[in-house]
């Protein structure tokens, strides 16, 4: 087994009836391109630039971002690099950012509301990110987007940003593509809307399973209830699929489904993109993706659509890959 993926390297990802998807790699820190070229990844899906930030004394300086986003830029070699936006709150904090205790700081003041709230620190990351555009090929993405507004508010920094560079002279890309994560069930619901403002979408199942069906992710207690085969997530992934298509846009997944085998054939089915996971899931991803058609995980895909309960889809799916 370990020979037939080594064989895979180098080749495309590709179904056994031509739909090309591109397997990339999520990442935490400059570090781990390594481990991702040794594994062929076609590009980076999610560079968590929390690490950035995190175990240190303060906020890190436009330069030092730049640094960090040119080496993986550079390491990956012209291939795409999807960057997230910082995605702090929730259960990860900083010591030297002073936060109210919430109540439910899942549902809190994290991510993109954060960084609308506290606009330098978002205008220094995207600074970083638009010069470190020249050295490859850079997608910006925002975390947590949960309406149009926060949408276009995220896509007019950016824009001030590049007018301020351009007032300076800095080079930036003009190729830089801009994009969201969906993760919270208003922004999938709404997905047909905000698929006009953006170049990609990509999915965050992790979030995305916990805020529809209100379970934490992080309690034991409850964790049978978290399930990415709950038909109420796979509904919804379909849509904003479909509502990217629609729009001519492309759609991805970085949340941990992407790398599942048994999700992936859904994910075929639904006709998704492009697969971020971690390294080790990679090859495994391509050889089960270029030994099926797309037109056969499409059918599949319709049917698993039927069924009701999580139960009854991971049984189907056991049955039609034994
Ligand atoms: C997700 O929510 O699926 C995701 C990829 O983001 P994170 O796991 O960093 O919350
Ligand atoms: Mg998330």
């Amino acid at each position: 087994y370990k020979k037939s993926l080594e064989l895979l390297k180098g080749q495309a990802s590709v179904t056994t009836d031509g739909k090309h998807v591109e397997l990339a790699g999520n990442i935490g820190t400059p570090n781990d391109v390594d481990g991702l070229i040794k594994n062929d990844a076609e590009g980076v899906g999610l560079y968590r630039t929390e690490f950035l930030y995190m175990d240190r004394t303060d906020f890190p300086t436009e330069d030092e971002q730049y640094e960090a986003y040119k080496a993986v830029l550079e390491g990956m070699s012209g291939k795409p690099v999807v960057i997230r936006t910082l995605d702090i709150g929730g259960d990860k904090k900083l010591d030297y950012l002073q936060m109210d205790e919430e109540m439910n700081p899942f549902l809190g003041y994290r991510a993109i509301r954060l960084c609308l709230d506290r606009k330098e620190i978002f205008t220094t990351q995207l600074r970083a990110l638009y010069r470190a555009s020249v050295h490859g090929k850079l997608r910006i993405m925002f975390p947590m987007i949960s309406s149009l507004e926060e949408l276009l508010q995220a896509k007019a920094v950016c824009e001030e940003v590049k007018a301020a560079l351009d007032k300076e002279g800095i080079a930036y890309s003009k190729d830089v593509e801009v994009g969201m994560m969906i993760e919270v069930p208003s922004a999938a619901v709404i997905s047909d809307v905000l698929a006009k403002h953006v170049d990609f979408f990509s999915i965050g199942t992790n979030d995305l399973i916990q805020y529809t069906c209100a379970v934490d992710r992080m309690n034991q207690k409850i964790s049978y209830l978290y399930n990415q085969f709950n038909p109420a997530v796979l509904r919804l992934i379909k849509m904003v699929i479909e509502n990217a298509h629609k729009e001519g846009k492309w759609a991805g997944m970085c949340g941990e489904a992407a790398g599942d085998q048994r999700m992936i054939p859904i994910l075929l089915g639904f006709g998704l993109d492009e697969f971020s996971m971690s390294p080790i899931s990679i090859l495994p991803a391509r050889k089960l993706i270029n030994s099926v058609s797309q037109a056969d995980m499409k059918a599949f895909a319709d049917k698993v659509l039927e069924l009701g309960t999580a139960q009854e889809i991971e049984a189907f799916i056991a049955e039609t890959f034994k």
